[in-house]
């Protein structure tokens, strides 16, 4: 049994649902999951909002006839969700290997306990609290089964607990980045100077791989992998230099910041986005 009251080691709180918002980055149609490629499929979580965009994105890992697959975020502790990822397997012959978590966020996460479960098969997480019949998983791993071979790569930031998942010429990047938009650095958790640095392990491993696709937590499948990693480095200097120039016009705390930079943000994400100014008013501060 695992203490719902025992605190996160990583300081994520259970109930959170921070990822992004919509921005002009990538592609604006809506998105319901499906195969990419012949060795990736995203079931949709029926959890879409503000922040979590059409959904949580739970990607099956494996070719089409592979006997065991790998699983990527069970995703909100839904049991349609969790009964529709289990009818697909059916159908597809497979059983879950392992299930591994980009991050703790509960939009990912919730679902952790009973889908292992359900399936019999642990999952591997970074943070103790959303590890199920395994230790855990760290930078570096390889997870394999059959044809399937995950490497784990941390890409703290968006949470200190994220990480991402290089797979043939595919990248997971959880909430690191997301198929539309730019994401939320969840200050205090997450860590402005963290999240640029994992930007540029995204960028050299997107060339020492040849990874052609980026499979994201939300938002569809991203190709140009290199462009798009590019984009959210540029955004997040931008928006640096906004906070910097609304600092030195004043403003003093996020609230302040936000409705200096953030002017054109919906109501729902204006708590994220002071998550946000949060980090940035640190990542300045301690320079
Ligand atoms: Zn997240």
């Amino acid at each position: 049994m695992v203490d719902e009251r025992r605190p996160s080691r990583f300081g994520v709180p259970r109930d959170s649902l921070v990822s992004g918002r919509p921005l002009a980055l990538g592609d604006t149609d809506p998105w319901s999951g499906g195969s990419i490629g012949s060795d990736a499929t995203c079931i949709l979580a029926p959890n879409p909002g503000p922040m979590t965009l059409d959904g949580t994105n739970t990607w099956i890992l494996g070719p089409v006839d592979s006997a065991d697959v790998i699983v990527v975020d069970p995703g909100p502790d839904d049991d349609v969700h969790l009964q529709r990822i289990l009818r697909h397997l059916d159908q597809r012959g497979a059983r879950v290997f392992a299930t591994l978590l980009t991050h703790g966020h509960s939009d990912h996460s919730a679902a952790a306990r009973n889908w292992h479960e359900l399936t019999g098969a642990p999952v591997l997480a970074l943070d103790p609290l959303h590890q199920f019949g395994a230790e855990g998983l760290g930078a570096g791993d390889v997870i394999s089964v059959g044809e399937v071979s995950v490497r784990v790569v941390a890409t703290p930031g968006h949470s200190a607990d994220s990480m991402s998942f290089l797979m043939n010429n595919k990248i997971l990047t959880g909430d690191t980045v997301l198929g539309r938009g730019t994401t939320v650095v969840a200050w205090p958790d997450g860590n402005l100077q963290s999240y640029l640095e994992s930007l540029s392990v995204l960028t050299e491993l997107i060339d020492s791989s040849g990874a052609t696709t980026l499979l994201p937590g939300h938002g569809p499948a991203l190709d140009e992998p290199a462009n798009v990693i590019a984009a959210y480095t540029a955004h997040r200097h931008d928006r640096l230099d906004q906070v910097r120039r609304a600092v030195a016009a004043g403003a003093q705390t996020a609230t302040e910041v936000v409705a200096m930079v953030y002017t054109d943000i919906p109501e729902a994400v204006r708590p994220a986005a002071e998550l946000s100014a949060q980090a940035q008013l640190d990542f300045l501060r301690s320079r």
